[in-house]
């Protein structure tokens, strides 16, 4: 049950062609969303990390496993998305990899422990997994700088500190772990034509191939996010002209190229809302800064899934029909 609750979550941030019949799975997400978060407010008080770097990190595990199943035939089940690298949990040279013994896993220098006070350390138990992990994140110290170092030193990887302290930022500001709507790039009322042109060997600020769909509008209309998010690139690329970077709490990074201007005040690490005037449509780009008017005017908007070690394009066409669809819907009420 609550599996497939979190499959859902899952679900949202898929690439598909869902069609118009998709059920609607908000009110799943909600509920949800409500059990997590008073889990790491629970957490919080015991441990006295604050909560949202606790569902940062939770979150953070979610969005990078959901694409890469686990071989493993007992995958970890229920709210908490945190795993270990394989044997961490008994200890290396534990004889039994699936150890819940509290001493054996203590002699084996394993990390397991037990948070749900049954007396057993097992890996399969949300509960002692979250305590493994706050365990480990207060290894130097409470203070957030020790915290930092403390998740540095269990991922080895910068990048995943940097996506932790994003969620974190955005679940601070919003405080709430509810932060799936998403709106239309464009003003729904604004002319705009936007052909389903994903991976065409030529356009106007993809790579290789297209990577993202080109939304024709006149020069000056509204540029929106997309999604709750946190302002992650902004300035000038050669291909993309003035851009903007926004990473979601799904682990996403929404890419807005060609910006004729941003909206005033603008910065990076700021948290915006779906449908938050960014910039502008304009036709930046190709050249050095300040290069414009090569092409007629257009957004470049781009969708990449962080696998990890490296972001990786997928195609936001149907994304931007579905989002278009319902904020139409929504000014028809
Ligand atoms: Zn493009």
């Amino acid at each position: 049950m609550i599996g497939s609750d979190h499959a859902a979550i899952a679900s949202i941030n898929q690439p598909s062609s869902n069609n118009s019949n998709t059920v609607s799975t908000s009110f799943d997400l909600k509920k949800l969303n409500h059990q997590r978060k008073a889990i790491f407010d629970q957490t919080s008080l015991v441990t006295g990390i604050p909560w949202n770097l606790i569902a940062a990190v939770d979150q953070y595990e979610f969005t990078i496993h959901q694409f890469k199943k686990r071989k493993k035939s007992k995958e970890p089940q229920g709210l908490i998305s945190i795993q270990f690298p394989e044997r961490m949990w008994a200890g290396m040279l534990n004889p039994d990899p699936d150890d819940k013994e509290l001493e054996s896993i203590r002699i084996f220098k394993g990390i397991g422990l037990d948070g749900s006070g049954d007396g057993y350390a097992d890996e399969q138990d949300p509960m002692d997994r979250l305590a493994t992990m706050t365990s480990i994140m207060l290894k130097r110290g409470k203070r957030l700088e020790d915290i930092r170092i403390s998740l540095w030193n269990h991922y080895q990887n910068s990048r995943s500190v940097q996506r932790i302290e994003q969620f974190a930022a955005i679940y601070a500001v919003k405080g709430t772990m509810d932060l799936y709507e998403r709106a239309f790039p464009l003003p729904v009322n604004a002319t705009y034509s936007y052909p389903d042109s994903y991976g065409a060997s030529r356009g106007w600020g993809g790579h290789r191939i297209h990577e993202g769909t080109d939304l024709f509008a006149d020069y000056g209309t509204p540029v929106r996010s997309t999604c709750y998010g946190i302002v992650e690139v902004k300035g000038w690329n050669p291909y993309g002209g003035w851009r903007i970077g926004i990473r979601d709490i799904g682990n996403v990074y929404h890419y807005y190229a060609h910006l004729s201007s941003y909206k005033k005040d603008l910065k990076a690490g700021d948290i915006v809302a779906p449908g938050q005037v960014i910039g502008a449509v304009g036709s930046s780009g190709y050249g050095k800064p300040g290069t414009s008017g090569k092409f007629v005017p257009h957004l470049h908007y781009g969708m990449y899934r962080d696998g990890g070690l490296a972001d990786w394009s997928f195609d936001p066409y149907h994304y931007l029909k579905r989002w278009e669809r319902d904020d139409l819907k929504a000014k028809a009420k």
